[in-house]
């Protein structure tokens, strides 16, 4: 039986890598991690529980909080809709993750390192199986540095904030695309520039700009790829 590899997609901001990570681990039959809907459920937990006035994060209570195991994090598929969906102490909060308010957020909260130890921790957990698809902005730096396959994925920011319009309109969303194009770029500063890993490209990941290439190719593209590794193990 071929190996169950990790493979770990990285990049920008809203440049399709769950889309691209969902269609892989279809093909493949391999479990998705959405390791950003976990960083974003904590944000969720931030507003929620008022540990944000505006200004500053009340990072002691956001770490005791975490410590007691007050923020459960998990995924749990549905049947109907055919994806996997994120919980955040058994309460479904897929919708008010991908919201602006959360997104607005998430890099800030991104940033602290104790949260990122323990997302990391849980990330490793999970994967450590294989036969997974992980994506983010540290998953072949950090996370998995012995993937099997690493992929870098971007777009133009323009390109990227279009997408996202468009999706969140389709959801009924009111945002304008001026509002995601500045989110797009805030967060891609800080994550690129916070000091516990930071966004980057990993020295042997497959870099793929995919502005001018569309879902499809995306994934025909990155299960050829995926298909040779398994040759070769
Ligand atoms: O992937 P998504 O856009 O949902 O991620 C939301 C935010 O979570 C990112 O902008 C980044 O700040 C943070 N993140 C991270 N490390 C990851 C995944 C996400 O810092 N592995």
């Amino acid at each position: 039986m071929n190996k169950k590899l990790i493979i770990a997609i990285d990049g920008h901001s809203s440049c399709g890598k769950s889309t691209l990570a969902k269609d892989i681990s279809k093909h493949f039959n391999y479990r998705y991690i959405d390791t950003g809907a976990m960083y974003r459920a904590v944000t969720f937990y931030v507003i929620e529980n008022k540990l944000y006035d505006g200004k500053k994060i009340n990072e002691e209570a956001l770490k005791k909080d975490l410590d007691a195991g007050k923020i459960a994090i998990d995924f749990r598929y549905n049947p109907k809709l055919k994806k996997s969906e994120t919980y955040l102490n058994g309460k479904h909060i897929e919708q008010e993750i991908r919201g602006i308010e959360v997104s607005n957020l998430v890099s800030p909260v991104a940033v602290i390192p104790f949260v990122r130890k323990k997302l990391v921790d849980l990330q490793r957990a999970m994967g450590k199986e294989g036969g997974i698809v992980m994506d983010g902005r540290d998953i072949g730096t950090n996370v998995f540095p012995n993937a099997d396959l690493k992929i870098f994925l971007t777009a133009d920011a323009e390109v990227r904030a279009k997408r996202r319009y468009e999706e969140l309109k389709a959801k009924g969303d009111k945002v304008s695309i001026e509002e995601i194009l500045k989110n797009v770029k805030e967060r891609d500063y800080i994550d690129s520039h916070r000091e516990t890993n930071p966004l980057r490209q990993a020295e042997d990941a497959v870099l793929i700009n995919n502005s001018n290439i569309s879902i499809s190719e995306q994934a025909e593209i990155v299960t050829k790829m995926i298909e040779e590794k398994l040759l070769e193990n």
